[in-house]
């Protein structure tokens, strides 16, 4: 039996990067996936692309009930969208605060409510959240990001807490730098795209960028049942970046 068959996974940030990879190892391993995003991609027979906001808790609880109607329930919840502005404190505005901080926090807050009347019916019920090393690793020119992802961390303790006793499970992961459109963005508005992302490889022990594979492979672990005795953890999947510590590049 493939490790998520039967079960039906809503992964946020669905249409791009990590999260599409997360939506493909899923499917992979049995599972029926909704791709909640304000640009979901394409559907096929496994998976439901439904447009939704995270800033906007009336999106999310319209696409859980689509998701829950077409597949007959939801039991895993992967909070994987995610926006970061750069610069310091002496370049972010509040409005770029509240911006961050409502995507990246309260839109967790927000699709796992909408979620919980489905989770809180599944038997294997597991919500995976998408923290980064940003958290506790001292990046230049990611203040807001990090305080973000500082939080996201912090919320899946606490959540972890608030739904053990009901049989939901909550962790987190911690990606180092990952190969997706995204970091492709950061890298094109810099100078020299090529050193930078040199610059960014040295900075992973392991000298490479994570693949979004290798993330999705992780998130799939703490969503399944083989992980049902874990829950209230953050998994580094980080090329070594946190264990480590090395003198970075
Ligand atoms: P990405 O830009 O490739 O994909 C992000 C997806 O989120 C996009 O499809 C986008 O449309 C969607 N999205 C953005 N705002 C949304 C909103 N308000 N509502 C719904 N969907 C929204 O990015 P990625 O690199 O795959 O990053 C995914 C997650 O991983 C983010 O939370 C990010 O912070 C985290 N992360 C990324 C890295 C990295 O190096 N790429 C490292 C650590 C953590």
């Amino acid at each position: 039996m493939a490790e998520l068959d039967g079960l039906v996974a809503v992964v946020t940030g669905g249409g791009s990067g990590i999260g599409r990879a997360c939506a493909e190892a899923f499917v992979g391993a049995g599972a029926r996936v909704g791709v909640l995003d304000i640009d979901p991609g394409d559907g096929t027979d496994a998976v439901l692309p439904v447009p939704a906001d995270v800033t906007d808790q009336a999106s999310l609880d319209r696409a859980m009930a689509a998701v829950a109607e077409r597949f007959g329930g939801i039991d895993i919840v992967v909070n994987n969208a995610g926006i970061s502005s750069v610069g310091t404190v002496a370049d972010n505005d509040d409005a770029e605060w509240h911006r961050n901080l409502d995507v990246n926090v309260v839109g967790i807050a927000r699709t796992t409510k909408a979620a919980l009347p489905y989770l809180r019916r599944s038997s294997h019920a597991a919500v995976v959240n998408t923290s980064s090393i940003a958290a506790t690793a001292g990046l230049p020119q990611r203040v807001l990001y990090s305080a973000t992802k500082g939080a996201v961390h912090a919320m899946t303790l606490a959540m972890a807490a608030d739904f053990v006793g009901e049989g939901i499970r909550v962790n987190c992961i911690e990606p180092g730098t990952v190969d997706t459109p995204w970091v492709g963005r950061l890298l094109a508005r810099t100078e020299d795209p090529a050193g930078e992302r040199a610059r960014l490889e040295a900075r992973q022990p392991i000298g490479r960028l994570v693949a979004a594979d290798e993330v999705a492979r992780a998130v799939l672990y703490l969503a399944s049942p083989a992980s049902g005795s874990t829950t209230a953890t953050a998994l580094p999947v980080d090329g070594g970046m946190f264990g480590l510590r090395l003198p970075r590049a």
